[in-house]
């Protein structure tokens, strides 16, 4: 059984400050599915905008966005929890960050953490530990932590479930002409210090991030397949059809 690792963006979890139920619905529903062919880990963000939906505390400081993802946290937990249990799915939480996955200690003890869950076809559902690791929170989005999650946990493929459902060639919302890339193998120094473009508020990565996860990850010699997180289709296709049509394959 092949594994992967299944991140979700911010956008796709909460907007115009609620929690997108329909979206966490089709999104349980899909990973409910991908388990008929694969070993699934669950990366959530959106935590601090979940949070957000309960209290309007100034995200501009980090310890107010510390405080809101720990309220958003079991709010987000809750959704899952309630929506896999609809197919008889048990999931699990997991708070990490980075340096959880540089002493080989930690690491083996969160993989061993990993694989009995899995083992019990539990879905373990990692977010980083805001309240004391600020890197995911500040800038990153998660995408650098979904990446050492598929490598460290031996995942074949991490998929990212965006608010773009690909990599352009130019940043599609301000480039009409911007063409969608289906496959990269390479990706160039430049790409990856361009100024980050989060789309959204609550977003704090931007492509930038993707592509450095995506690096870091053909360095090693793992996958990653950046698509949509709202229309779940192409996703669909690819995951379970077998057919890339859409999004971005880096391998
Ligand atoms: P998410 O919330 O899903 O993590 P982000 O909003 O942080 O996603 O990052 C994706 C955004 O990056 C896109 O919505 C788009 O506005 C911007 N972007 C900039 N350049 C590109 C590009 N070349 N290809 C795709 N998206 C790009």
């Amino acid at each position: 059984v092949k594994r992967i690792v299944v991140k979700v963006g911010s956008s796709i979890l909460v907007e115009n400050q609620e929690i997108a139920s329909p979206r966490i619905e089709a999104l349980c529903e899909f990973v409910a599915e991908l388990q008929s062919k694969y070993e699934v880990i669950l990366v959530t963000s959106g935590a601090v905008a979940a949070g957000y939906t309960q209290k309007e505390i100034d995200k501009a400081f980090v310890p107010n966005k510390q405080a809101l993802a720990s309220m958003g946290q079991p709010l987000l937990m809750h959704m899952y929890y309630t929506e896999f249990r609809k197919h008889g799915i048990q999931c699990a939480q997991m708070l990490l960050a980075a340096y959880d996955l540089d002493s080989r200690k930690r690491t083996d003890n969160a993989h061993n953490t990993i694989e009995v869950l899995i083992s019990h076809k539990v879905i373990p559902i990692i977010n980083e530990n805001d309240a004391t690791a600020l890197e995911e929170l500040v800038f990153g989005d998660n995408d650098r932590l979904s990446a050492l999650v598929a490598y460290h946990f031996n995942a074949d493929l991490l998929v990212i479930l965006s608010d773009i459902d690909g990599y352009y060639t130019a940043n599609p919302r301000t480039s009409a002409d911007a063409k969608m890339r289906l496959i990269v193998h390479e990706i160039s120094r430049h790409e990856l210090v361009a100024e980050a473009t989060p789309n959204n508020r609550f977003a704090t990565g931007g492509i930038v991030t993707k592509l450095q996860a995506a690096q870091f990850l053909l360095e090693r010699g793992g996958k990653m397949y950046l698509c949509s997180g709202f229309q779940l289709e192409k996703a669909r296709d690819f995951l379970l059809g077998g057919h890339h049509e859409l999004g971005t394959l880096f391998y």
